[in-house]
């Protein structure tokens, strides 16, 4: 570190009240790292906040130095936007409080709890959220960019459930974010990402939900993935909104429940969820049984915060991550082609493509009401993930994934993507996301509350230019 930001760090060490984390601590490479082990920056100082005044502190001590400034929630991201070389990193890591209102279904979520904090918390009383489907996930970036997962179809996106937050801003001004309160800001903060300020807490409208569900899945040899996929692009059209589903193509893990020479054989898995009896869910399932062709299946209730947690191991933290996505209005049969095609070529037995379906309550809410940048008319998040254990599998899976998401466009819907879903922020690609009245409407949003684009390490709004 400069001499000169040295001796200004020993000052600000000695007013703040959170923890300052410095290159030579010996906890700093472990408080820099994030879940992309793909990821190497040296942030110049951690200031690990506790409180909003902290982040107050943080902002304004990371200004006065003209500092960059990284915000890390859950450190989760693919393209590691919570962690800068030479900058501030304000790590909210310490704030995971979870306040549960059974009565009211509310919860009240500090800005660096995960989803496993929140589903923890929440399931105590039978109730959960819209999360994402891996319990290290912190709420915040995936709520302030959108939040798909099981819930989607019954109750929205995460951030459509947002009821209200609290945000820092550029300017260090603690704000209420609601309907009635900031209503721009929080119009914002429901898809714009952390382009608008720290949001030290998130208030959710909570649903009744297990706590046990039940789940149904199977898995067919690639070999069988044109029939497979066509199969479940049609049934799951005629499933109710409140059961989900999902598809991938994955390899088959070395679970108990895989015959062992089915171990990492590429292949295509459908799951369902039903959040009924288990007579309702056998009911709903027996045409997938009835298709055939899978190499196994599983079907058993579960607790709801074991599926949150079903794809964690697969998803283990500081693997080395890439992907790309894009929105699919149907799953044609030319897409389907292009999808059996591509998967075989994986290099790594964890690289996947998750393929979220989109429907139910996601579709019903109306374009403008959040600036969430995704169409709410498009049926699939198409996902092309490379997950590696080892450099090289990383090189060749991220080539797979260009390749396959390249030979995938000509079926997608728009040139957008799911901003959290984007491993490098292409400015072109995340106007295309949000279209262009969307975009110019945050834009002016960014230009009241971060004038001077402070928080840029994201999916970035550019502040709209004022008027002379
Ligand atoms: C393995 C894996 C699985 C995933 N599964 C899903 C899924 O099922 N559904 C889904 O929708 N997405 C999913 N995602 C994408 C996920 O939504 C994004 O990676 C999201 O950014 C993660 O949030 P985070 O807080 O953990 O990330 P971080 O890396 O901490 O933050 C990412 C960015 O979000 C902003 N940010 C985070 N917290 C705050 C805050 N409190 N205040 C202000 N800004 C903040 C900052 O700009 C930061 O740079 C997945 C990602 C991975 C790697």
């Amino acid at each position: 570190m400069a001499q000169l930001l040295e001796s200004r760090v020993r000052a600000f060490q000695r007013d703040f009240t959170g923890k300052i984390i410095t290159p030579d601590d010996p906890e700093y490479d472990a408080a820099r790292s994030v879940w992309n082990g793909a990821i190497n920056r040296r942030p110049a100082l951690i200031a690990r906040c506790s409180a909003p005044a902290e982040v107050v502190q943080a902002i304004r001590f990371g200004q006065d130095q003209s500092l960059e400034i990284s915000v890390r929630g859950g450190g989760h991201n693919f393209a590691g936007s919570a962690v800068c070389d030479d900058g501030l990193m304000i790590d909210l890591s310490a704030m995971r409080q979870v306040a549960v209102d059974p009565s009211a279904r509310r919860a009240v979520v500090g800005g660096g709890a995960t989803w496993g904090d929140l589903d923890a918390a929440s399931q105590q009383h039978g109730l959960a959220v819209t999360g994402g489907f891996i319990s290290h996930t912190g709420v915040g970036g995936l709520t302030l960019g959108g939040g798909i997962g099981w819930l989607t179809g019954r109750a929205g996106l995460s951030s459509d459930n947002l009821l209200s937050a609290q945000v820092v801003t550029a300017d260090g001004r603690v704000l209420p974010a609601s309907p009635q309160e900031h209503p721009d800001l929080f119009w914002a903060i429901r898809g714009g990402g952390g382009n608008f300020g720290v949001v030290t807490s998130f208030e959710f409208q909570l649903h009744p939900v297990g706590p046990l569900v039940n789940l149904g899945l199977f898995f067919w040899g690639a070999d069988r993935g044109e029939m497979a996929l066509r199969f479940a692009r049609d049934f799951i059209k005629t499933l109710p909104e409140d059961a989900a589903s999902f598809i991938a193509g994955l390899s088959a893990p070395p679970a108990p429940f895989v015959p062992k020479e089915f171990h990492f054989l590429p292949g295509f898995a459908l799951i369902v969820v039903g959040f009924g009896s288990a007579e309702e869910h056998g009911r709903l399932i027996q045409p997938v049984r009835d298709a055939g062709g899978q190499l196994f299946e599983l079907v058993t209730p579960m607790p709801y915060t074991q599926l949150q947690r079903m794809f964690d191991e697969a998803n283990p933290w500081g693997i080395l991550g890439y992907e790309k996505a894009l929105y699919l209005d149907e799953l044609t049969d030319g897409a389907i082609r292009v999808v059996t095609e591509y998967l075989p070529r994986k290099a790594s037995p964890l690289s996947f493509t998750p393929v979220f379906v989109l429907g139910g309550a996601y579709r019903r809410i109306p374009e403008d009401a959040t600036a969430f940048g995704g169409s709410r008319s498009a049926r699939f998040a198409f996902n092309i993930a490379a997950i590696c254990p080892a450099p090289d599998l990383l090189e060749a899976d991220r080539a797979w994934v260009r390749s396959f998401w390249q030979a995938l466009r000509p079926y997608a819907s728009g040139a957008g993507s799911y901003v959290n879903f984007m491993a490098e922020y292409e400015e072109d690609r995340v106007r295309a996301s949000y279209g262009s009245a969307k975009y110019e409407r945050l834009a002016r949003i960014k230009a009241e509350y971060d004038p001077d684009n402070v928080f840029h390490l994201n999916a970035n709004i550019k502040p709209a230019l004022q008027p002379a």
